[in-house]
């Protein structure tokens, strides 16, 4: 064997090693997410963090070795942090939870992007965070850019500020060529075309359309513009628009465009609950679950599983029907004795395939039943067509059809939950009552779908800028209630200021006029004997101090 082929023949080996490791890569990053919701499960066993501090060393060890250097650097950051953690000489003391937030952000990330791309730096903690951090920032949202692209200036600053209101990153750009470039450098979510074209609409269309066509990432385009003839219209459709707006710019309308373009779709394929007292057979299920993109946990003590329940609120449970501890069968009774988890659907995993036993099953209140072994495609679409159906039902029943919004009954079932979860972690919790300043007058000057605007607009707001963990509501027809677990008044109390002042500066659009609007908001933090009517109570009554007290302000009970 001369030189090069030498060279060649370890090349292959070591690109057959990366390979492999690559493949595996998947279920590495499982068994680091495992060992994390362990940790987070058991805050109080040290043997969980080490076993943590193991896979990130791992990781932190091989991943640049074999061609994912930015994993492997976010890995070893990590584990320096979890080390100082584990011995208290972290600048957070032993308190676990920003680590923990750290490592959920380099698994989400590296379920995307392992090998290329810039992480996020850490920012604040997210949801296992520690108590009271302020919402409004703590999820940084990367797909928010729009590049604003115009050849006028005087309308441009007002409308980039609209944008902003809604939380949206703002770049003007002076034209297509530095368009062009700008998203070469960073692909943004929505492009918005304010320009009068000289050289015609269609050659301008024409131009994005190659702009487009040249990007890896797809953007929104919207079109602006002070002509509205059909001709127009045709040749931006033939460039790729997402929309036209014509002048005088209905901007409610057109950030309520972008918003539905740009939606990423955030919510996982569905929360999985595996209840398997076969350690491997359950990570098995979950680690196919979990490459169709859902999000799995795991329960093996079935003795838990109330508990698991009230944590996790699984969308789906999948359970082996026989356990040494009890059966599964008893297992779903229990569960459906709760009225919460009436709607929750219980898929049942066994190896029998006696249908005695699928009866039996089925009138436990479980909805199907599957039989070992299933092939992995069956087992995927089996439980994302029930999780599918469940979604359809419960917003049915839950949303408001104006805003998406959860609505009053739910609001208050979500409350009397989230108070139960408080009391138990003994985190802090507080309730916002918005309530939308003279609506009545704005129905009156502009009617009544008008009125329907602005109620959206706010909705869109609180949705955009509050965490996804606080839960919001309409609660009545101008009234919205804000749940926001692990926060202190005194936290929450600044978030919703901001979001005050951005939405009095929103300006809707009606048939002779723009205008702009505001709300008040009273908030109330948990007692130690808070209960839900209470809390309400008192979040009311600030509103109504709010109120009587010039309106456009949020005071704390
Ligand atoms: P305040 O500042 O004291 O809150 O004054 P207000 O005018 O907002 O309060 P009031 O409760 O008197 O009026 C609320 C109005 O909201 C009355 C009702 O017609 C209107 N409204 C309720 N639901 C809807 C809805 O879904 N759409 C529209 N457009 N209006 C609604
Ligand atoms: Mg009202
Ligand atoms: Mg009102």
């Amino acid at each position: 064997m001369n030189n090069q082929d030498q060279a060649d023949d370890l090349e292959q080996t070591l690109r057959a090693i990366e390979a492999a490791y690559a493949a595996n890569l998947p279920s590495r990053l499982d068994s680091l997410r495992e060992a994390l919701d362990l940790c987070i499960q058991h805050p109080d066993v040290p043997g969980h963090l080490n076993a943590l501090l193991i896979k990130l060393h791992g990781l932190a060890g091989s991943a640049g070795t074999f061609g994912f250097a930015k994993l492997g650097q976010q890995a070893s950051e990590l584990e320096i942090r979890l080390t100082a953690c584990i011995k208290g000489s972290a600048p957070s003391g032993k308190d676990f939870s920003p680590v923990a937030a750290g490592i959920r952000k380099l698994l989400r990330w590296a379920a995307i992007d392992p090998n290329d791309g810039e992480i996020e730096q850490d920012t604040q903690d997210t949801q296992e965070g520690v108590a009271a951090t302020p919402a409004a920032d703590s999820e940084p949202d990367v797909g928010r850019l729009i590049y604003l692209v115009h050849d006028n200036g005087e309308s441009v600053a007002d409308m980039a500020a609209q944008f902003q209101y809604f939380g949206y990153e703002v770049v003007t750009v002076g034209g297509l060529d530095e368009l062009a470039l700008a998203i070469r450098v960073r692909p943004p979510a929505a492009v918005v075309m304010d320009l009068a074209f000289p050289a015609g609409i269609l050659a301008g269309a024409e131009q994005i359309a190659r702009i487009k066509a040249g990007c890896r990432q797809r953007f929104a385009v919207i079109f602006i513009s002070t002509r509205s003839t059909f001709e127009a219209r045709l040749a931006t459709v033939k460039a790729g628009a997402d929309g036209y707006f014509s002048k005088p710019l209905d901007m409610v309308a057109l950030v309520d465009l972008i918003d539905r373009l740009v939606a990423r779709d955030e919510e996982k394929a569905g929360r999985i609950l595996i209840v398997d007292d076969e350690v491997e057979t359950a990570d098995y299920h979950a680690t196919l679950l979990r490459q169709a993109g859902m999000d799995v946990r795991t329960l093996y003590h079935v003795e838990d599983i109330l508990q698991v329940m009230g944590e996790y609120r699984p969308e789906l449970i999948l359970m082996d029907v026989y356990m040494p501890a009890c059966d599964g069968i008893d297992v779903a009774r229990v569960i459906r004795q709760d009225a919460m988890y009436l709607d929750v659907p219980i898929v049942f995993l066994s190896s029998d395939s006696n249908l005695d036993n699928q009866l039996n099953a089925i009138a436990s209140g479980a909805d199907e039943f599957l039989t070992k072994p299933i092939r992995p495609l069956h087992l995927i679409s089996a439980v994302t067509s029930r999780v599918k159906r469940n979604r359809e039902l419960r917003s049915l029943i839950m949303r408001d059809s104006l805003t998406g919004l959860f609505n009053h009954s739910a609001v208050k079932e979500h409350l009397v939950r989230e108070l139960a979860t408080a009391r138990r972690m003994q985190k802090p919790l507080s309730l916002a009552m918005l309530d939308i300043d003279r609506f009545k007058s704005v129905n009156d000057t502009y009617g009544h779908p008008v009125g329907d605007q602005v109620i959206r607009a706010l909705s869109r707001l609180l949705q955009q800028r509050l965490r996804r963990s606080d839960i919001i509501g309409r609660y009545g027809g101008e009234e919205f209630v804000v749940i926001m677990p692990h926060t202190t008044a005194a936290a929450a109390v600044p978030v919703l200021d901001q979001i005050r002042a951005s939405f009095s500066n929103i300006r809707h659009h009606a048939e002779h006029q723009d205008f702009t609007s505001s709300f008040s908001g009273g908030v109330a933090e948990i007692a130690p004997d808070s209960d839900a009517e209470e809390l309400l109570r008192r979040a009311d009554a600030a509103l109504y101090l709010a109120k009587d007290g010039g309106r456009n302000k949020i005071i704390q009970d």
